[in-house]
């Protein structure tokens, strides 16, 4: 076994262990084997993150001008991309996500912090068309404050940049707390921002447990803005610290997300696109399309191609080039799946493919890509997330039969609409509650493209223009232009 890596957080641009000394493991979840260790961050640690990130906002970062920091914005940018293959490397080893992924997200997160610095300068106030003689009033954006980032363990990259970039863009400093399942990668961009010469506290990134790290710092008093990505089991204690500080919350959670394909369909395209949507990155993607709703004309034709598609995916090492579906990323993932899967077929479903540990290797927790048949969409399968590539297949007759079941979910992420009936396709998306609709496609992002659910899948749109005045305020300021003097203080005017 090689050697195990040892890291430290980033905190106030220095390198340190936690106050305790205390580490936790992280697993390689190829082989689960301990690959790295991290700095168990306790409450001191998140404070001394916190103050320097206070400092920071206080004595220069809230002050430049946006520009200036759009500059740093676009720095962090060029070190990403030539940095891709390295960080793209060290995700995969942390996560089990496949490298061929891994590595060309890496580069794609560069386009959000340039898209960002683009932004800085460019958000404006207003002036108000007062209603009162002599009176200009004016509002202007101000930054926040501190700003507590909280990351999972999937996606690490592209969660941290659509929190990171826009609330750097408008002059607020940031504690970063990584997923302790994934931590590493985030340490190792702790490094590129070195390199950036960004001043010292303006990003500060810290590694330690949802408890008491995460609870530390989403209590904190100086933190103002709470940036939430994760399960929505977590995202009530986040709302719950928030009312100790109260702060500002957003929360980007869970999706059981539904997609329809309609008898008139363009197939191969669907096919591609289901497969994508629910076995790319082996089912761990919060958008993850894992609720298939198939019309009865075509159910049982297409049904057989996709199962032989999910049959012939190829799972491996999550580093070769070849390998269509890497390992899931904890044995935590694999224990619920099995226990929904078992549960479902006690209650009817039928297993069409996958459905049982794959044997790819006796280490690492590798799980095929499977289908289940469900003739309710109430079975657990079809209606719990479970972050891993199964595909719950049910029939429908009709448009409107099938809407009111695909919004028949707690969840509101994404959807997806497959149909080559134009107008068909408009009204079925918007039916849909759901705060993103793929029609004829799925599985794309863009810093442009805003990002985000309803329902039980959070609130609060990450990436897209919008996005960066959720990291300001609304200032108000009234100009007297009156030389008269006020006459009667008792009186509200
Ligand atoms: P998780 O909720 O277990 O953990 C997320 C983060 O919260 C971790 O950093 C964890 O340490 C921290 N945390 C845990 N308890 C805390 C507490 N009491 N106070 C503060 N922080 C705490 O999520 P996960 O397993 O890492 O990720 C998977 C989940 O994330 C899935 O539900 C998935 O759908 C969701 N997700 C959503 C999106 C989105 O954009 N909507 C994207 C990716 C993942």
């Amino acid at each position: 076994m090689s050697k195990i890596q040892d890291f430290k957080m980033y905190i106030n641009g220095e390198w340190v262990d936690s106050s305790s000394g205390k580490k936790i493991e992280t697993l390689n979840p190829e082989n689960n084997e301990v690959w790295a260790t991290v700095p168990e961050a306790n409450e001191k640690d998140v404070d001394k993150a916190v103050q320097s990130a206070q400092k920071a906002f206080d004595n220069n970062w809230s002050k430049i001008h946006p520009r200036e920091r759009a500059k740093y914005l676009k720095l962090i940018a060029d070190q990403l991309r030539a940095n891709a293959e390295h960080l793209g490397k060290i995700e995969t080893i942390d996560t089990g996500k496949l490298y061929r992924e891994t590595k060309t997200q890496a580069n794609y997160i560069a386009e959000y912090y340039d898209y960002f610095a683009g932004l800085a300068d460019k958000v404006e106030g207003t002036v108000v068309p007062i209603d009162k003689p002599d009176m200009q009033v004016t509002t202007t954006r101000i930054p926040i404050g501190v700003v507590a980032a909280i990351i999972p363990w999937n996606s690490q990259m592209l969660l941290t940049a659509v929190k990171l970039a826009p609330a750097l863009a408008m002059g607020n400093t940031v504690v970063i707390k990584a997923s302790e399942l994934a931590p590493v990668t985030l340490l190792e961009f702790a490094k590129l921002i070195e390199k950036t010469g960004i001043p010292k506290g303006v990003i500060n990134i810290i590694t330690g447990l949802g408890e008491p790290c995460g609870k530390a710092l989403t209590t904190h008093s100086l933190v103002e803005r709470i940036a939430f990505t994760g399960g929505p089991e977590t995202a009530k204690h986040i709302v719950k610290n928030s009312a100790e500080n109260l702060s500002q919350v957003s929360l980007e959670l869970g999706g059981k997300s539904p997609v329809v394909v309609f008898n008139d369909a363009e197939q191969e395209n669907a096919l591609n696109g289901i497969t994508a949507g629910i076995f790319g990155a082996s089912g761990q993607s919060c958008i993850a399309g894992s609720r298939l709703y198939l019309q009865s004309k075509i159910y049982d034709e297409f049904l057989r191609k996709l199962i032989n598609k999910a049959e012939k995916i190829k799972l491996g090492g999550p580093m070769e080039k070849d390998t269509q579906m890497g390992p899931l990323n904890s044995f935590k993932q694999l224990e619920n799946i099995e226990k929904n899967i078992k549960d479902t077929i006690k209650q009817g479903g039928k297993v069409k493919c996958g459905g049982k540990r794959s044997s790819v290797s006796n280490k690492g927790y590798y799980f095929p890509a499977t289908i289940i048949e469900c003739e309710n969409h109430n079975l657990p399968v079809a209606e719990n997330e479970l972050f891993g590539p199964i595909l719950s297949v049910m029939k429908f007759e009709k448009e409107e039969e099938v809407i009111e079941k695909m919004n028949d979910n707690k969840y509101g992420l994404s959807s997806g609409v497959y149909t080559s009936n134009f107008a068909r396709g408009l009204r079925v998306s918007k039916a849909i509650r759901a705060g993103i609709v793929f029609i004829n496609t799925y599985r794309l992002i863009s810093p442009m493209a805003p990002f985000g659910g309803i329902k039980d899948s959070g609130y609060g749109k990450e990436a897209g223009i919008e996005s960066i005045k959720e990291y300001t305020r609304i200032k108000t300021t009234w100009y007297n232009s009156s030389e008269k003097p006020m006459t009667d203080p008792f009186t509200m005017g």
